[in-house]
């Protein structure tokens, strides 16, 4: 067979509480006086826990008799001892037995043993407390409490030992309506008890709500209550402080019995890992932003570039480069599909002395007041605006014939010609003179631009304010003469309704090639 003796670490040795619990009742009696008297532990006042107690009472011939044989140990071993002496037990447990209890009456100090027998069974070992103590007459008795340690029992222990999360079961407390006012536990592990600051063994006599008022303000008492009611297991995190420190702890709470078990995983690591992952999700993110925003930056600001490098500074419209290259492209698109092309040459009319007598401030402002006038009223997208230099435009009518680009250059002409600009609190009135020409389908730009050009001199000729057009082989003919003598600057206010009316005035004056 199998045992061992202690005389020491009884405490840390016995599992079971009842014990843990005889063995201080024995030291603080034993320090009260000079021996334990029998009456505290006589199997009578024991409750429950007689069932598991044995009582040896000394022999005049050296033998000891079994004076008490618990309930449990007959049902357990098949055999009631009561009344039998010691020599009856076999060997080698009754020497094993008698060895013990020779010790025990020899020093007054008491024992603990662990054995197992040959047989094998749901017992895997017996623990015993062998206890020295002595009635009225000052004879030593022995009690001996003997529990058998099952292996389910202890291998459940065990594992919930070994478990790192903390493990408790807790059976609910009603009242007398039924109404569940608290929980007992009925097991707990080593980590339970250590996250709550006390030994096991005080876990198991306290209950969940003394333990853990707290439980009930977050919600989560009468959620675990539901839970066991309901018979429907709970999964939750929750913040947890265990002995100072601030944890997140995942708890599964399972309907168990009338109650629930608790099995509450650290998971403090996890979830700070987590809130960094998420964190740096949230910088790449942001960072991601940054970069499609650096982007959007440089790609307006390429916009803005080759917009500088198109645009006339002044007053935005096409480049003298622009707006030629814009007439290429659309004579070469009109030599593929058949369709026409015009262009108006524009040169505003006596604008030295505009500068002269406004400022070349003034003259600007002229100048981008002007191409606002050119610009509006064209096709978005369709047609060009070009400022060639100076007070010099060009414009590009793709699809438009020679009709249509006269008449164009007319209602320009007059709409120049009623409007003026205000600068410096006085008004400027000006004018400008057109010459209108339409690609042939074969010559080259410069020959088409140099057409205009010639159109645009003769309408100068004419008296300016003025749109000559060439009609072709040198042919030019003024399509709108100014209403009367060279347009003088005005000094006096600008009003409308004193300025020539508008339209093509069809007085074809022949102009000589
Ligand atoms: P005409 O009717 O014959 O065209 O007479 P004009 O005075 O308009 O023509 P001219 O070529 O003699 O004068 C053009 C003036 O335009 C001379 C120049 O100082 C002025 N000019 C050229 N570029 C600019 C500019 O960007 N801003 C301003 N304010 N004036 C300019
Ligand atoms: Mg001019
Ligand atoms: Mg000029």
């Amino acid at each position: 067979m199998y045992c061992e003796i202690f005389d020491t670490g009884i405490d840390e040795r016995a599992h079971a509480p009842v014990i843990r619990r005889l063995y201080a009742r024995w030291q603080a009696l034993r320090a009260e006086g000079p021996a334990v008297p029998f009456s505290y532990f006589a199997p009578q006042t024991m409750g429950p826990a007689a069932d598991d107690m044995i009582v040896f009472r000394p022999l005049p011939d050296g033998d000891m008799v079994f004076a008490h044989y618990g309930r449990a140990l007959v049902e357990r071993n098949g055999v009631d001892m009561t009344g039998l002496p010691h020599s009856h037990l076999k060997e080698p447990i009754g020497a094993f037995f008698r060895d013990c209890n020779a010790r025990v009456a020899a020093s007054g100090q008491p024992l603990f043993t662990l054995h197992r027998g040959k047989s094998a069974g749901p017992v895997h070992l017996w623990e015993r407390l062998v206890l020295p103590c002595q009635d009225e007459t000052g004879e030593t008795l022995l009690v001996v409490i003997a529990l058998p340690r099952l292996y389910r029992d202890d291998l459940l222990a065990s594992l919930l030992d070994a478990s790192l999360d903390a493990i408790v079961a807790v059976r609910l407390i009603r009242d007398e309506q039924g109404r569940v006012t608290d929980g007992e536990f009925i097991t707990a592990n080593r980590l339970a008890a250590e996250w709550s600051g006390i030994s096991v063994e005080a876990m198991l006599q306290t209950t969940i709500l003394k333990l853990r008022p707290d439980l009930k303000d977050a919600g989560l008492w009468d959620a675990y209550v539901q839970a066991a009611e309901l018979r429907s297991p709970l999964q939750l995190i929750t913040p947890w402080t265990i002995l100072g420190r601030q944890c997140w702890m995942e708890v599964a709470c399972v309907p168990f019995g009338d109650g629930f078990t608790l099995t509450v995983t650290d998971v403090t690591e996890k979830k700070k890992a987590l809130d960094r992952e998420r964190e740096a999700q949230g910088e790449l993110a942001r960072a991601n932003e940054a970069l499609k925003e650096e982007i959007r930056r440089r790609q307006d600001l390429e916009l803005e570039l080759s917009r500088l490098a198109t645009r006339d500074s002044l007053t935005g419209v096409l480049n003298r480069r622009a707006v030629t290259e814009g007439l290429q492209r659309s004579m070469a698109t009109a030599e593929r599909y058949g369709h026409p092309v015009s262009v108006l040459a524009m040169d505003l009319d006596h604008f030295k002395r505009i500068n002269d007598e406004h400022g070349h401030a003034g003259g600007d402002a002229v100048l981008r007041h002007v191409t606002d006038l050119l610009t509006h009223g064209l096709r978005e997208d369709v047609d060009l605006v070009g400022r060639l230099g100076g007070e010099e435009f060009v414009i590009v009518l793709p699809h438009v014939g020679l009709t249509d680009a006269a008449a164009v250059a007319c209602r320009m002409r007059a709409v120049m010609a009623e409007t003026g600009v205000m600068h410096d609190d006085r008004p400027i009135v000006f004018s400008g003179s057109f010459g209108v020409a339409c690609w042939d389908g074969r010559e080259t730009m410069d020959r088409l631009l140099s057409r205009a050009d010639t159109a645009l001199y003769r309408a100068k000729a004419a008296g300016r304010n003025a749109v000559a057009v060439d009609e072709g082989a040198g042919e030019i003919v003024v399509a709108v003469a100014p209403p009367q003598a060279p347009l003088q600057p005005l000094s006096e206010p600008f009003t409308p309704s004193t300025r020539q009316g508008t339209g093509p005035r069809g007085s074809r004056s022949k102009a000589g090639s």
